[in-house]
């Protein structure tokens, strides 16, 4: 089985080709951070022109790079969701023309559900498992009793994790996207400013970033006020033991009321040096801990693999996409019943 699968729901144009939800046989992406960079962040109309420009060269690339052709292929795939309408419609549109040309079934794909299953080319899932998704949109513990079915038993109640870095590290001068070097400088300070942990005490499984995120900018801005020069490295190891109190926290919380065989942590921020040694440290306390599975690097950001893997999945159980498929901006899993009211 070989699917061509897209992804381009942000600032990624992506497009690979994946055998048997296992093996990537190519995975090409084109990043779009340098346009963006000037603005501190995406911005919507920039990410579709760069799709449109960028679609057509990485699809030819991802087939040449793999040595298929048309003719091979079992499947196409396509994230339709969550993401900016307008960059998630080029991929969409890209697949839906492939798949209509040589008489493919499309296979529509969560986003979330790609980066979930990016970490099911470590090993093989057994479930139940448990998911820390951590991104740029999304912070969510994901309860997964079976194959490709998703339950969101913790979510946040305002910022994404990889928001919050993108924002604090705006205000130590570091450009979009700033999580990798706010990582790196959290490495070489100390702890010295106690910000809030927010909702560690409340018995839900749900998460808080503004209120960390505004009392660092607040930290910084009353010391420029006041003439001060904060030490930049102490800041973001503050930031990130709050970020990692706070995510390991609540994950370990999770595993004791959602027995599983395996955790996965994925999403961009899934990257974090910081998350994925602490995680382990953890668990390697319990007296039966989940198997932990992180994709690597390359495949914790956007990618296309991603999306074939967990379409592999979906392809199995029948899951079917025609020609009237559309983006979904706002697309998301269900709510587990279990998860407190907002
Ligand atoms: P979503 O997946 O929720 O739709 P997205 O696709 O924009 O959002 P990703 O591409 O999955 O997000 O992840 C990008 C985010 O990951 C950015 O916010 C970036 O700062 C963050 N990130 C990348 N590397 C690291 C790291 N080492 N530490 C912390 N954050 C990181
Ligand atoms: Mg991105
Ligand atoms: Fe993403």
């Amino acid at each position: 089985e070989l699917i061509l699968a897209f992804e381009s729901s942000c600032d990624e144009t992506s497009v690979a080709v994946v055998e048997n939800g296992t093996k990537i046989l190519s995975n090409i992406i084109a990043t779009q951070i340098n346009s963006h960079k000037r603005f501190g962040g995406v911005v919507p109309e920039v990410a579709s022109r760069h799709h449109v420009q960028q679609i057509t060269r990485c699809t030819e690339e991802a087939m040449t790079e793999a040595g298929v052709t048309y003719a091979d292929l079992t499947a196409v795939a396509v994230t339709y969701g969550p993401g900016l309408v307008g960059a998630l419609l080029i991929g969409v549109t890209a697949a839906k023309t492939i798949a209509f040309a040589h008489h493919l079934p499309l296979i529509p794909v969560n986003h979330m559900a790609g980066h979930t299953y990016a970490a099911s080319y470590v090993a093989p899932f057994h479930f139940p498992l448990l998911a820390l998704l951590v991104s740029g949109g999304h912070t969510e513990l994901v309860y997964m009793a079976s194959a490709y079915d998703f339950q969101i038993i913790g979510d946040t109640r305002d910022d994404a994790v990889g928001e919050a870095y993108d924002k604090i590290g705006r205000v130590l001068g570091i450009p979009y996207p700033a999580g990798k070097p706010v990582d790196e400088l959290a490495h070489q300070g100390q702890d010295t400013f106690h910000f809030p942990r927010a909702m560690m005490e409340e018995h839900n499984l749900d998460f808080s970033f503004s209120g960390l995120k505004s009392a660092f900018i607040n930290t910084v801005h009353h010391a420029e006020q006041v003439g001060e020069t904060l030490n930049k490295a102490d800041l973001a190891t503050s930031f990130q033991d709050a970020v990692l109190d706070i995510l390991v926290g609540k994950t370990l919380r999770a595993l004791q009321t959602h027995p599983v065989h395996q955790l996965v942590i994925a999403g961009g921020v899934a990257a974090n040096q910081g998350l994925r040694t602490r995680m382990q440290a953890e668990l390697a306390k319990l007296a039966d801990p989940p198997q932990l599975l992180i994709p690597p690097l390359r495949l914790c950001g956007d990618n296309a693999a991603m999306i074939g893997a967990a379409a592999h999945v979906a392809y199995a159980q029948g899951i079917r996409g025609d020609l009237t498929l559309n983006a979904d901006p706002s697309l998301s899993f269900p709510l587990s019943k279990e998860t407190s009211p907002v």
